[in-house]
């Protein structure tokens, strides 16, 4: 065999030796000691068709974090390196704690519905998801409009930027449509609410697309819509499921930068019980943040979220259902054994639970 291909590489410096993902902002790995977010998206297995194709989001193999894995709550908790995201120095744990899950989940909706910048998109619902998306959309050069039923809400996404707040109900597709002339290029539905999704078809121009985020769920999780409407004007509807790493990093980092800032309101995690009712009665503006009194994580709710609820629940309150999952920021503690169950997983915080897909 030709010594110059088998042999010791000659000290020639290519241009490959000159990229350094590690020094160009493109590394994907945390270092001991950094801060990570552990997001919904636990893990993917990297190798099926929709992962190949960059939609991760909808792996087969996927997990969730605080569903199908373990940990969403937990003082300490095991989680792939390669799938948490990295939170720069300096950058507040409990304020980039929803921008994990409402964040990501909104930046990657907005994204699907490839509107354009400097295009209408409607915002249905101000909430935890809606009161970023309006922040989102503002940095991805699109127009917000926001509907809600509460006019603090309404009041928030305003100041939030907002190009209009209308309120919520049978008159705002008349106002939207009169506002955009002629309906907003795509309609993103955060509100728990079958009626938000089915109004979201007639809020949007022919050709438009309405983007699926929010989970009403249970009995609720059904809509009725007129075909002819929608075949007749080419509208599209796309479902979005939080999001990629890559969705997730760039989300992170529009908040770390100061682009994009939840609205928090911290609370003692003995008083989860609390939280979870202020969220059934719509009290709560922006997200709470579940602060883990001294320990090393804090936990953000993401009530829109309700496919995560039943599993949160079992651990915080056996006789009623919850509103959320845990999505923690927390330090690396050690990297876990090249024997790892998740292969190549890091562990975050001491690894006292471990964390499987679909186990
Ligand atoms: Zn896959």
């Amino acid at each position: 065999m030709d010594a110059a291909v088998s042999g010791p590489r000659p000290p020639v410096r290519s241009s490959k030796d000159q990229f350094r993902p590690e020094s160009s902002g493109l590394r994907a790995s945390p270092a001991i000691g950094a801060a990570v977010g552990v997001p919904w998206m636990a893990g993917a297995c990297g190798r099926c068709a929709w992962c190949r194709a960059g939609m991760e989001t909808i792996c087969p193999e996927g997990g969730a974090t605080g569903f199908s894995c373990d940990g969403g709550y937990a003082e300490y908790m095991v989680a792939r390196a390669d799938f948490v995201g990295l939170i720069p120095d300096g950058v507040d744990l409990v304020r980039i704690a929803p921008i994990l899950c409402a964040g990501v989940t909104t930046h990657r909706g907005l994204r699907r519905s490839e509107a354009r910048a400097g295009e209408f998109v409607a915002i249905i619902g101000a909430g935890g998801l809606g009161h970023v998306a309006v922040q989102y959309a503002r940095v991805l050069g699109f127009r917000p409009i926001v509907l809600d039923v509460d006019p603090a809400k309404l009041d928030l996404a305003r100041r939030l930027g907002a190009e209009a707040v209308v309120e919520a109900g049978p008159d705002a597709t008349g106002i939207v449509t009169a506002l955009t002339g002629g309906g907003a290029a795509a309609a993103i539905v955060t509100a728990p609410a079958p009626a938000a999704f089915e109004q979201s078809l007639a809020l949007i121009r022919p050709g438009g697309t309405a983007v699926f985020i929010g989970l009403p769920g249970g009995g609720r999780d059904a809509i009725r819509l007129s075909i002819a409407a929608i075949s007749n004007w080419e509208k599209s509807i796309r479902g979005s499921n939080v999001g990629t790493r890559q969705d997730l990093q760039e989300a992170v980092d529009f908040a770390a930068r100061g682009l994009v800032a939840a609205t928090v309101e911290t609370v003692p995690f003995d008083q989860v019980n609390e939280a979870l009712a202020r969220l059934r009665r719509g009290e709560v503006l922006g997200r709470l943040v579940l602060d883990s009194a001294g320990r090393p994580s804090l936990q953000a709710f993401c009530p829109d979220l309700q496919h995560a609820v039943h599993k949160a629940a079992q651990g915080l309150q056996a006789d009623q259902p919850g509103h959320g999952h845990g999505i923690a920021p927390c330090r690396i503690g050690r990297r876990a054994s090249a024997s790892s169950p998740a292969g190549g997983a890091g562990a975050i915080g001491a690894g006292r639970r471990r964390v499987r897909s679909r186990s």
